[in-house]
């Protein structure tokens, strides 16, 4: 069992004063609803899904449709973890509150990470989105959306897609903008014949309209979620496609930047992976995630399927309790 991890205590005393309402958080204003996020109890026999998206960033469903799904999957606690954005997290609560859905939700954030030419995705669990440092974190991040976007369009026109960044811009809406978005504009203006092709012909890493982001490191990410009172997650480590050597160093990297877990358990995971997930967090006292980083619903993954902690792990929101 990894021993529990000193924390900033100024910076959750602060916090929690901000919870109780006894000192104004910097963005007070926004009159979010709090829920109860301090008195999280017993979550044993509880389903839990620590890693979903909505349309607020490239997620298929609204705030209210997603927690619609995960109330009609008998999810009982749910985590939105859209890419470098919480704008889902406000909509989503009021919508629990006014419908009365018996959903504890947790709120959370997906953060783009560089690290030695690769996009590592750190994931925020149980932050308050006001805190100053994170909103920051998030206008930075979307600039820089925003930048890789518009180059990655002139790519495309280069490529001989003309207004492939317009229709991707329509697509993400008023919401974060990512490469999905240009998979879809892509696909729909039949440049390619599925999303996969989309990454692998053109906007995947080393392809002809690919754009290295000049995202925030891995240290940025996790001191940024504790500020914002969180705990950091390494998000699907097994999906970087990384040598046993780099995902090592990855996660060394990860535990001395102050990381807190690693999402063990995602969906169409083998065995052997899961295992050497909880030997990781084991060697480097690091915590347990899980999560199925649902985006729409499909034949292979749904919110909450397939997802279960082993016995030996422990669990990342014993850090919430
Ligand atoms: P971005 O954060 O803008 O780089 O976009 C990354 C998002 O694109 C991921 O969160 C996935 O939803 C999606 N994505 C990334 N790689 C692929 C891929 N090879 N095939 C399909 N979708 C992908
Ligand atoms: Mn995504
Ligand atoms: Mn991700
Ligand atoms: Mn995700």
């Amino acid at each position: 069992m990894p021993p529990p991890k000193k924390r900033n205590s100024l910076c959750c005393v602060y916090h929690c004063l901000c919870y109780q309402r006894k000192i104004k958080s910097p963005i007070e204003d926004l009159k979010i609803i709090h829920l109860s996020t301090l008195s999280m109890n017993d979550f044993s026999n509880q389903r839990i899904d620590l890693h979903s998206h909505t349309n607020c960033s490239d997620g298929a469903l609204t705030p209210q449709e997603l927690i619609n799904r995960a109330s009609n999957m008998q999810i009982d606690v749910l985590a939105i973890t859209d890419h470098d954005t919480v704008a889902a997290l406000d909509i989503a609560e009021r919508y629990i509150v006014e419908q009365n859905v018996p959903i504890q939700l947790i709120r959370g954030i997906e953060i783009s990470t560089a690290w030695h030419g690769f996009e590592i995705h750190v994931v925020g669990l149980n932050i308050d989105p006001n805190t100053l440092a994170l909103r920051t974190l998030i206008d930075s991040q979307q600039q820089t959306r925003e930048q890789r976007a518009i180059q990655m369009g002139e790519k495309l026109t280069k490529c001989g897609f003309d207004g492939i960044y317009q229709q991707a811009k329509k697509l993400a809406s008023k919401g974060t903008i990512t490469r999905a978005h240009f998979a879809k504009a892509l696909l729909q203006q039949g440049h390619v014949n599925n999303l996969q092709a989309a990454f692998d012909k053109y906007i995947g890493k080393g392809q002809r309209a690919f754009v290295r982001a000049n995202w925030c490191s891995i240290e940025q990410a996790v001191d940024t979620i504790h500020q914002a009172g969180g705990s950091a997650v390494l998000a699907h480590p097994i999906r970087y496609d990384l040598s046993g050597k780099w995902l090592r160093r990855l996660i060394v990297n990860f535990a001395a930047a102050g990381g807190d877990a690693l999402e063990v358990v995602l969906p169409q995971m083998h065995n052997e992976q899961r295992k050497l997930m909880l030997n990781y967090c084991t060697e480097y006292s690091l915590y347990a995630s899980l999560g199925s980083d649902f985006h729409y619903p499909s034949r292979w993954s749904d919110l909450g399927k397939n997802l279960q902690l082993p016995e030996q792990a422990t669990p990342v929101w014993q850090l919430w309790q």
